[in-house]
């Protein structure tokens, strides 16, 4: 009966998340609101660009130290395929075959990445503010 329980909590649970997902998608699946810097409320992207994806990635953790290395892995991204398509951005030197994006305002950081192999960006979901 418990596990039972368990299972029904397990589905409601997905429900959930899937509707706080779907409150930001309009019906293209792409971003129905505006992407602002959690920060400086910097404008990042205006609504219908981005593409919501599933990839997990691990990015550095925002601080603004460069002692940290500490990664945090991310699986909710916002793909631009076109880098002109944003409003802000900064981008960092290249590690490696990508590139960091930071808020071109408070230069707060990482956000995502830019990938150099096929020019396209990720935003990290958790790491902007969507209004
Ligand atoms: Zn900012």
């Amino acid at each position: 009966m418990s596990e039972a329980n368990d299972e029904v909590m397990q589905s409601v649970q997905a429900v959930l998340v899937s509707e706080a997902e779907h409150s930001l998608l309009d019906n293209e699946g792409k971003n129905s609101m505006s992407l602002f810097c959690l920060h400086c409320n910097c404008l990042i992207l205006r609504p219908n660009i981005a593409l919501f994806v599933k990839i997990e990635k691990e990015l550095p953790t925002i601080v603004r130290s460069e002692e940290n290395n500490a990664l945090e892995l991310l699986s909710d991204f916002w793909l631009v395929s076109d880098m002109f398509q944003f409003e802000n951005m900064a981008f960092s030197k290249n590690v490696e075959d990508m590139k960091y994006l930071a808020c071109a305002e408070c230069d707060i950081g990482p956000i995502g990445w830019h990938n150099l192999i096929d020019q396209k960006c990720y935003i990290a979901v958790s790491r902007i503010r969507h209004q």
